[in-house]
Parts: C-alpha cells; sequence; structure tokens
C-alpha cells in the first residue's frame, strides 16, 4: 500500500473514532460477532495458507491459533458490558459528598503488528481486545508468515469497514512509515531488538505501547519431580510449532544426579510423540525460512548433539534435537533459539540453578518442574519472568484469566480475556460533586484550626 493511502487511511480511521460509534457496545459486539464469522466462513484458507508458509498441520493451527481466538471473542461476547461499564467506587471523606467513578474510554486509533511464529493468533488476539474496548486498528501481520498474511488481509478487508479494522501488508519500511504516524495506541509483538524501534518511535508522541517480545525461558527440574510426565509435557512445549514458540523451553536445566534418566525418558517421549520418521510427520511443523534454517543448523553443527540432529534443507525442516552437555559460552545459549533444537545443562543445587538463570535477561516463560513447596516458592520468590507453570510448560498462556506478559527485556504490559480489554482501553477517574456543600477550610486565610481540620479529614 502507498504511504499515502496509509495516511488517508489513518485519517479516516480518526475520523469515524471522532463519530463515537465504536463507543457503542452494540456496535463492538456486531464487529466481534462478524469477525468470528468471517473466520469460521475462511478455515480452509486459514490452514492452506498456513500450511504454505510452514507446513503447520490443520490440527496444531486450530489447537494453537484458531480455537484461542473463538474462545476469546466468545469471552469478549459474554464479558463486554460488564467491562465496559462505568465503576462506582468509594469516595473519601474529604471530598464529602461527592460519588466517584471510573470509566474505561477507549485510545482511538490504534496500530497492531504481529509477528510470523502464530501468524493468526499474534495479529488476531489483540484486535479482538483492541475492538471490545471501542478503538478502531490497523493491522500489520510479519510479512515473514506472507501466505498467512495474505488470506488475513483478504479475509479482513472484505468484511470490515476499512475505517474501523483493516490489514496493511508489508515489510520493514512499511513498519517504518506506520511507526511514524501517529497512533493513539501501539501494540507490538516481535523480538527485543524490533520492540526498542517501536518504543523510540512511540515516545515520540508519547503513543502508549504494550511490547510483547522474547528471550530464553528456561525449564528447571528437580530430581523430586514425575520424571515421566515431566519429559512429556517438555517434549510437548518444545517441539510443538517447531519450537517456534516464543514461550516454548529455550533450554533445559537438569538437577545433576538425575540427568542420564531424565534425557532418557526426553528421548525415548520424542520417539513416542514424533515417531522416526519427523520428515513425514503432519504434527511436525518446518522452519519458516531458509534464513531462520541456516541461523538453526548452525548450533546443531557447532555443538555436541545428543538427540537427532538431522535435518531436510529442501522443506526447512530440523528434527527433535537435544544437545548435551553444553556450556553457557555457546552460541546456542547466547540468543535465543526459536527452533526445535534443546540444550541442556546440569545444576548441583537450587542456588546454582538460580545463579545460571540471573545470568540472562528476565525471560518471557519459566517452567518449574518438581513437587517441592519450599523450591516453588524459592524460584517464584527469587526469579523475575514474564510468567510461567508448575509442572508443565505452554499452558498458562491458555488461561485467559492469567495476564500474558513479558517484564524487562521480555516485554512491557500484558493482555489476554480482561487483561486486553484493560491494555486497550484508558481507565478515566471522575469526582462528581453536587454544589450544596463547599468545605471552607480549603480556602484562605489559612489558620491553625484550619491546619488541624485538613490532618484530621485527609490523613
Ligand atoms: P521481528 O521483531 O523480527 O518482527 C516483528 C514485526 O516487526 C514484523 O511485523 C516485522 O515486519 C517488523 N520489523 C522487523 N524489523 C523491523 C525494523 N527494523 N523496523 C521496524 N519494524 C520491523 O520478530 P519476529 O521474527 O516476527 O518474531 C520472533 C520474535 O518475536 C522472537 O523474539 C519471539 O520470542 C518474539 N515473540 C514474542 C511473542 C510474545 O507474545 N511475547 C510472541 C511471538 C513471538
Amino acid at each position: 500500500m502507498e504511504n499515502n493511502t496509509i495516511k488517508s487511511l489513518i485519517e479516516s480511521q480518526k475520523d469515524f473514532f471522532a463519530t463515537n460509534k465504536t463507543k457503542d457496545i452494540k456496535f463492538r459486539k456486531e464487529q466481534l460477532s462478524k469477525f468470528k464469522t468471517a473466520l469460521k466462513k475462511n478455515e480452509k484458507k486459514l490452514f492452506e495458507a498456513i500450511y504454505k508458509d510452514f507446513r503447520k498441520s490443520e490440527f496444531e493451527t486450530y489447537e494453537t491459533e484458531l480455537a484461542l481466538l473463538y474462545g476469546e471473542i466468545n469471552l469478549a461476547l459474554k464479558k463486554i458490558n460488564n467491562w465496559a461499564r462505568r465503576k462506582k467506587v468509594r469516595t473519601n471523606l474529604a471530598n464529602f459528598p461527592a460519588k466517584s467513578y471510573i470509566f474505561p474510554e477507549p485510545y482511538g486509533t490504534t496500530l497492531v503488528i504481529g509477528a510470523w511464529n502464530y501468524p493468526y493468533l499474534l495479529s488476531m488476539n489483540p484486535v479482538i481486545s483492541a475492538i471490545a474496548a471501542g478503538n478502531t486498528v490497523i493491522l500489520k501481520p510479519s510479512e515473514i508468515s506472507a501466505n498467512s498474511s495474505a488470506v488475513m488481509a483478504e479475509i479482513i478487508n472484505t468484511t470490515f469497514d476499512e475505517k474501523l479494522f483493516h490489514v496493511v501488508e508489508g515489510g520493514v519500511e512499511t513498519n517504518k512509515f506506520l511507526l511514524e504516524q501517529n497512533w493513539d495506541y501501539i501494540f507490538f509483538t516481535g523480538s527485543p531488538y524490533v520492540g526498542k524501534i517501536v518504543y523510540q518511535a512511540a515516545a515520540k508522541n508519547m503513543t502508549p505501547v504494550t511490547l510483547e517480545l522474547g528471550g530464553k525461558s528456561p525449564t528447571i527440574v528437580f530430581a523430586d519431580s514425575d520424571l515421566k510426565m515431566a519429559a512429556k509435557r517438555i517434549v510437548w512445549g518444545k517441539f510443538l510449532n517447531g519450537g517456534q514458540t516464543c514461550i516454548a523451553p529455550d533450554y533445559l536445566l537438569i538437577e545433576e544426579k538425575i540427568a542420564d534418566t531424565f534425557l532418557d525418558l526426553i528421548k525415548s517421549q520424542i520417539e513416542q510423540i514424533y515417531g522416526s520418521d519427523f520428515e513425514n510427520n503432519e504434527a511436525f511443523t518446518s522452519i519458516i525460512s531458509k534464513n531462520h534454517f541456516e541461523r538453526l543448523k548452525y548450533f546443531i553443527d557447532n555443538s555436541n548433539v545428543y538427540y537427532g540432529g538431522d535435518t531436510k534443507s529442501e522443506i526447512n525442516l530440523i528434527e527433535p534435537t537435544i544437545l548435551y552437555p553444553v556450556s553457557l559460552e555457546e552460541k546456542v545459549m547466547q540468543e535465543e533459539i526459536f527452533g526445535p533444537i534443546l540444550p541442556v545443562l546440569t545444576f548441583k543445587n537450587i542456588k546454582e540453578a538460580i545463579e545460571i538463570v540471573r545470568k540472562f535477561d528476565k525471560p518471557l516463560a519459566l517452567y518449574l518442574f518438581t513437587k517441592n513447596s519450599s523450591i516453588k516458592k524459592q524460584i517464584l520468590n527469587e526469579l523475575s519472568f514474564g510468567g510461567g507453570a508448575i509442572n508443565d510448560t505452554i499452558l498458562h498462556l491458555s488461561n485467559h484469566k492469567l495476564p500474558f506478559g513479558g517484564v524487562g527485556n521480555s516485554g512491557l504490559g500484558s493482555y489476554h480475556g480482561y487483561e486486553g480489554f484493560k491494555t486497550f482501553s484508558h481507565f478515566k477517574s471522575i469526582l462528581d460533586k453536587p454544589t450544596w456543600f463547599e468545605p471552607f477550610i480549603k480556602y484562605p486565610p489559612y489558620s491553625e484550626n484550619k491546619r488541624k481540620l485538613v490532618k484530621f479529614f485527609m490523613e
């Protein structure tokens, strides 16, 4: 899309927002229902496009993208009346006899920038919250998942009035131009590197942002845990979507005394879940591009392969791979992996495990496998991370009651469910006062008696 066309699109969204139409709850519900119908009607197209991008199966696309989107729309439709109503709060004595309210109001015209790894979920989930909260939206999906981006543009741009919601396709240059415009809110999902660019661009106009970023998410396994179940849940979480999940276990820390036993269990779980013919297993997703494939292959070629390591370059496929033993100095431990490669390190005691995790930026997720409540308490108390699970991986994301987001280098702000509605709303505080009473003590001339009364009413 031409830059001038983008500019007039933004202007038309601003004009539309100014009509107050998006503030009508009935209107928001109609748009959300329309969204769901359009996605349902076009499921086949959505499955085909994402398969072309990285051979992602229908089952996984439904399970990890569409089902979550439908759940988010259904929840918003059910709760929006409650979420959007003004909330009365108590008034303090000093303001007697006023009433106090909090009004959620939409920000206005918002920009949502998506990542490629769950192209539908990460692009459209924030949009559901933005529309539920009464905003207009321009969505820029990732150009790297080009087919998914194109099908979203086709479905959305033929379903919605562009003044409310429109997809603008494009790469880095388009994104840069979009970021130069004056938005009321920017919601970005992607790498910490681009997150900083977005944050800087937003600062120019004092635009509030949510940054959903990434990092190296640790998985810590203690000897007392249910080892077989731990191996099963780690294998599922790590290799889902070909390992291209922002909250996938990035590296594994195993208590030293169970390392061999646990690695055996991991190996047999990989074989049970994916079989030996990973190439023809529809549950195994390819790497998104040749560049990403080569980046990952480097890790395999330059580390100790304990299991797997096979690749099929024609279809950018990498076998579930375990690297062990691995040292903290290796390149695979210096950056987010974002692929089906699991480096394994060991620790002697909880202190050492905590020290290793602290060597990295605050991660997006952390997974802990133990039955011991004092270990749980210590890890949760001493380590900072976006969110996570105890004795499971990934699934904290699927509970809409849990705000989803990072901290520090892994992000800023959160969403999902009511949290998403709050993210796209400004909460306007109002004190509503009658005029029949006015305390004389706030006015000059000041006196010691007035000071005492102020102290009584305000402290
Ligand atoms: P990315 O940062 O490369 O790209 C994200 C978006 O930014 C794309 O739409 C792209 O067009 C745009 N972009 C890229 N370079 C740009 C530049 N120089 N200037 C302006 N815009 C630019 O991220 P990605 O490769 O699509 O996704 C992978 C990263 O995203 C990983 O770090 C992963 O952990 C993270 N991620 C986080 C979440 C989350 O929910 N927190 C979810 C998925 C992915």
